[in-house]
């Protein structure tokens, strides 16, 4: 196997490294830069242009010059339709709701143009290594889901490159500053790019970098700081000159280019110009767009955008359980950090520098190609661990979501939990698996859903049905429900449709902490319920199967009545006392029927003859003596207790 290149296939820009001499280092594009615009461009002619040279068909072709394809990446038509104006060219509904890009007569997957600009990078790194280069690492923001994690790979795959593995920009960041990094430290990385706003909180032990947590917001960049100046622009033309300028994509993309360049320029100057001549025609001539903007103005204008950003790394410090003080190091990561403003809330968040050490726009790249050497045994194992954003569970009966996988477990990780039926003989059970912090499983993010079919018949309660939950090294989850009895299996890989973007996570995670408490009660009262159901049951069972007293049978009965009638009104208060009285009773008949079992002379239930016989003793040798045989094993086993008072849903209505 030759090298593994380490690619970051960033929204605005693309880079490539490689590890070489110890030392990972950029490679140069063709052209001789250090970073490949993340633009495809196709010409009257034909032709297909990558990076440089696409970049400037923007102004004079922006309906065939594809840029920010990253942001469509993974992503459903429904799901970017509100967000259409804001790109110069055309995306189309493809089937099955995916969505393409439309230039000329021709349609492409986001999958097919992020291609281009592997193959492109693929191209920079064989001329650089004089050899084929068939391996690569790319790098994708921390709360990419599975489907836009899929589609990257996908991507790399079209470019001919075999995508070892994916890793999240972060960890690349703090991979490749780890050599500076003390044996033992806490870091925070704030990657603020074109797209994306992403911030982690990182572990550094020895030869292990963790990630603890993250949070982010994936339609918040730099770009979207283009756009405010851009609008203040177009507002201001329109007021003053009566034109709408944003119509009219040639000149919102001369605009939103110009105001790049100054967002660029005021992060070193204290006001610059911004000149767009011949904007508009009017009676007394040609309009020319002139404006000079103070670094303040500038500030002020996109000051709750960063503000925005603060408060996403407030909230994953909060999330952690992390004081700022306990932050060693801040990595400061993407072109957007070069903005002073952000420097200085940064600053101001933590009372302490971020490192200036490293070159936002190559760390990400340099980290990606150091894991290619750690995977190609090139480099001292350092071993990369990301976690899971948000907890993964199943729904089970009544509704609450049984946590499987907590939020923020390191992955990869394989966990799994044991649950049961609601039903006698009930042979299917449905598997829904969701993700989120609420308790009620339907308040959280349905990820897919499934029947394990096949359970061999028992009572209620008595199956085992063991739900696994995989989530591999690329954070793609598999889902696994198994009978153990009856060895039936099944597994899903959770689709594409299914996980959640940055920005939902994050509300999600909100959403779970002001819903706690309430939450937690609704939880506690399905479980009550449960517990009142299994009592029922099991004094339903004593009555059918028992010779009982007429005065306990009548007893029995009554408190049956009432603990329905409890069921219906939902009061948790008094479905304490029910459970109370019921499980006395329990007690009761157990010991009762203890005492008629001991009293069964051997002889007269083991010969298969005497069962024919009409003798009532011998009716408890049916399936309700195994029934209690193994609820006496289930308080002697208090672990496998549990599912029985979590069962899953039926798959059948009720
Ligand atoms: P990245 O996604 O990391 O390549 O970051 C690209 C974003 O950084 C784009 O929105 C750029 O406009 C922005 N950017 C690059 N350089 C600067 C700079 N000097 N000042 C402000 N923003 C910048």
């Amino acid at each position: 196997m030759g090298k593994v290149i380490g690619i970051d296939l960033g929204t605005t820009n693309s880079v490539v490294a490689v590890y070489e001499s110890k030392n990972p280092g950029i490679i140069l594009t063709q052209d001789g830069d250090r970073t490949l615009p993340s633009v495809v461009a196709f010409t009257q002619n034909e032709e297909r242009l990558v990076g440089n040279p696409a970049k400037s068909q923007l102004i004079t072709n922006p309906e065939n010059t594809v840029y920010s394809v990253k942001r469509l990446m993974g992503k459903r038509f429904s799901e970017l339709e509100p967000f259409l104006d804001q790109f110069s060219y055309s995306i189309v509904k493809g089937p099955k709701d995916t969505l393409k890009i439309k230039t000329k007569d021709k349609l492409f997957s986001p999958e097919e143009i992020s291609a281009m600009i592997l193959e492109k990078l693929k191209e920079a790194s064989e001329l650089y290594l004089g050899s084929r280069v068939e391996s690569a690492i790319i790098t994708v923001p921390a709360y990419f889901n599975d489907s836009q994690r899929k589609a990257t790979r996908d991507a790399g795959e079209i470019a001919g490159l075999q995508v070892t593995r994916i890793i999240n920009e972060p960890t690349a960041a703090a991979l490749a500053f780890s050599l500076d990094l003390k044996k033992k430290s806490k870091i925070v990385v704030y990657d603020f790019g074109g797209g994306t706003i992403d911030v982690s909180f990182l572990e550094v032990d020895k030869e292990i970098i963790k990630v603890i947590a993250t949070a982010g917001n994936s339609n918040l960049g730099g770009n979207d700081i283009d756009i405010l100046l851009s609008n203040l622009l177009i507002s201001e033309f329109k007021d003053e000159y009566g034109t709408d300028l944003s119509k009219n994509k040639l000149a919102v993309q001369r605009i939103r280019d110009a105001a790049e360049i100054a967002k660029k320029e005021l992060s070193s100057l204290d006001a610059c110009e911004i000149n767009l001549p011949f904007m508009a025609d009017s009676s007394e001539g040609p309009i020319h767009l002139l404006r000079y903007i103070s670094r303040t103005e500038f500030e002020n204008l996109i000051l709750e955008k960063i503000e925005e950003t603060i408060e996403i790394m407030e909230f994953l410090l909060n999330n952690a359980n992390i004081e700022k003080s306990d932050i060693q190091e801040i990595l400061m990561v993407g072109g957007s950090t070069r903005i002073p403003l952000v420097q200085a809330k940064v600053n101001n968040f933590f009372k302490k520098e971020p490192n200036k050490k490293i070159n936002p726009d190559e760390i990400v790249a340099l980290g990606a190609a150091m894991q290619g050497a750690i995977t190609k045994g090139e480099t001292k194992d350092m071993l990369l661990l990301d976690v899971t954003p948000l907890s993964l569970g199943v729904k089970t009966y009544g509704g609450s979501f049984s946590r499987i996988v907590e939020a923020n477990t390191t992955i990869p990780t394989d966990r799994s939990l044991v649950f049961s039926t609601v039903e006698d003989n009930q042979s299917e059970v449905e598997i829904n698996v969701y993700q989120g912090e609420r308790e009620i499983a339907e308040e959280n993010k349905l990820l897919g859903k499934f029947s394990l079919r096949g359970i061999n018949p028992a009572p209620k309660g008595l199956p085992r049905i063991e739900v696994n939950l995989n989530i591999n090294i690329n954070g793609i989850l598999t889902v696994t429900a198994i009978d153990l009895s009856s060895k039936q299996k099944k597994e899903v890989a959770i689709s594409n449709s299914g996980l959640l973007s940055e920005s939902e996570i994050t509300e999600l995670k909100k959403e779970g902490e002001k819903y706690k408490r309430a939450d937690l009660e609704r939880k506690e009262a399905i479980s009550k319920k449960a517990s009142i159901y299994n009592h029922i049951y099991s004094i339903d069972q004593f009555i059918s199967n028992m010779k009982l007293e007429p005065e306990i049978q009548d007893e029995c009965k009554n408190a049956l009545d009432e603990a329905h009638r409890v069921i219906e009104k939902e009061k948790t208060e008094e479905m304490d006392e029910t459970i109370k009285k019921l499980q006395e009773m329990n007690n009761r008949l157990t010991s009762l029927y203890k005492t008629v079992i001991e009293n069964i002379p051997q002889k007269e239930i083991k010969p298969v003859e005497d069962e024919k016989s009409s003798d009532s003793t011998k009716k408890v040798e049916t399936r309700p003596l195994q029934y209690l045989k193994e609820k006496k094993k289930e308080v002697e086993e208090p672990n496998l207790k549990k599912p029985d008072t979590n069962p899953i849903q039926s798959t059948k209505n009720k």
